[in-house]
């Protein structure tokens, strides 16, 4: 390893005050510190212009700064700007700025690569290769952020953890991440604008519950019907339906946050009327929302998009019976951008 010093944005705050205390240095150099790499995003000890030389050199000594930076950026038809981020010299991984009407959305990863294998998604055909670390993904909201103010002349108004990886499978970084965007040491956004999408990890749904969360929760279901989950997902042979209704019952019973409903119609697979109905059972007891997202293509994955009467009826069904759902047109497909085709190989 080139790079031995430990990062100085994966120790706590507390961490770096014994750091401080050790080297009999003032402890209000803490919060300056502090201030510098999450407030300003400063990615160099030289540019921490408060702090003296001598401690600058300190720093230095003990800790490196590794962020993640942008390699590559695409911009699709619609507006969608696919920016590839470099990590580790040679690792990569994706995320996406969406503009819409009154909202600017970055879609950012949590990992690289992904463990789950869902069949219908490009990232699934990646093995997991690791954790981001909580600056790494804080470092994606960032780019993001300053590349929609030079764009759009405005800052992005929600985050969505729906990139590669399953954020609940990194949850402590995910969360200290969200601790950086949402605090006033960090960003100050609201954790409301922000989602965070699972494949409906039961133990740790249960777990987010018991934490009173400032975030909202997605959970991709795709199926409400046991052995069509138990094709699609990996994930439903150990975490099955029933539990995972159980899960989020508490939920929202805990934190009377509504969880949203993801549901990508796959041709012939779940987009009978058979299939709107126990997706209907499934939500009854649990006030929610559903999102129907439209398949975007995956190369070998064998699935295809619901032709749109089939939609079409499959949406109608739910509205008829006061189901609060929308349809989400695909977004950034030419750019390979769109939901579930994050799985960038690329070498640098
Ligand atoms: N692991 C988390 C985060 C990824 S989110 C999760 O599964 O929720 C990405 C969202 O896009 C998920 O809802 C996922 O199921 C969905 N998705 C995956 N492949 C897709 C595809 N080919 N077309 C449309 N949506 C897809």
């Amino acid at each position: 390893m080139k790079n031995s010093k430990k990062d100085i944005r994966c120790i706590t705050k507390e961490e770096l005050g014994r750091f401080f205390q050790d080297h009999k240095r003032p402890s209000f150099r803490v919060q300056q510190v502090w201030d510098w790499l999450w407030r300003h995003h400063v990615l160099d000890f030289n540019q921490m212009t408060n702090i003296s030389t001598v401690e600058r050199k300190l720093l230095k000594e003990h800790f490196s700064i590794t962020p993640l930076r942008i390699h590559t950026l695409k911009k699709g038809a619609d507006g969608t700007v696919k920016f590839l981020f470099v990590l580790d010299k040679d690792k990569i991984v994706e995320g996406v700025l969406i503009p819409q009407l009154n909202r600017l959305t970055a879609c950012i990863s949590s990992q690289v690569g992904c463990s789950l294998a869902c069949k219908f998604c490009a990232t699934g055909q990646l093995k997991l290769y690791r954790n981001l670390t909580a600056g790494e993904i804080y470092d994606q909201v960032v780019l993001i952020n300053q590349y929609s103010i030079k764009k759009f002349k405005k800052s992005i108004t929600n985050i969505v953890f729906m990139g590669m990886g399953e954020p609940l499978l990194n949850f402590k970084n995910v969360l200290t991440g969200i601790h950086y965007i949402t605090n006033s040491d960090g960003m100050g956004m609201s954790g409301k604008r922000i989602t965070v999408s699972t494949v409906g990890v039961v133990k740790m749904i249960r777990k987010i519950a018991e934490l009173n969360p400032n975030f909202n929760l997605a959970v991709s279901l795709h199926s409400a019907h046991e052995q069509k989950r138990n094709q699609i997902m990996e994930i439903n042979k150990t975490n099955n339906l029933k539990e995972l209704k159980g899960a989020l019952q508490y939920f929202y019973e805990k934190t009377k946050i509504k969880p949203t409903f993801e549901y990508v119609l796959l041709k012939g697979v779940n987009d009978s009327q058979e299939d709107a109905k126990l997706l209907m059972d499934f939500c009854k007891n649990i006030p929610s929302k559903i999102n129907l997202i439209e398949y975007n293509s995956v190369p070998n994955s064998g699935y295809e998009k619901s032709d749109v009467k089939t939609t079409d009826r499959f949406l109608k069904l739910l509205t008829k019976n006061n189901i609060l759902v929308k349809l989400r047109r695909s977004r950034g497909e030419d750019i390979g951008a769109a939901c579930g085709q994050l799985a960038t190989q690329q070498k640098l």
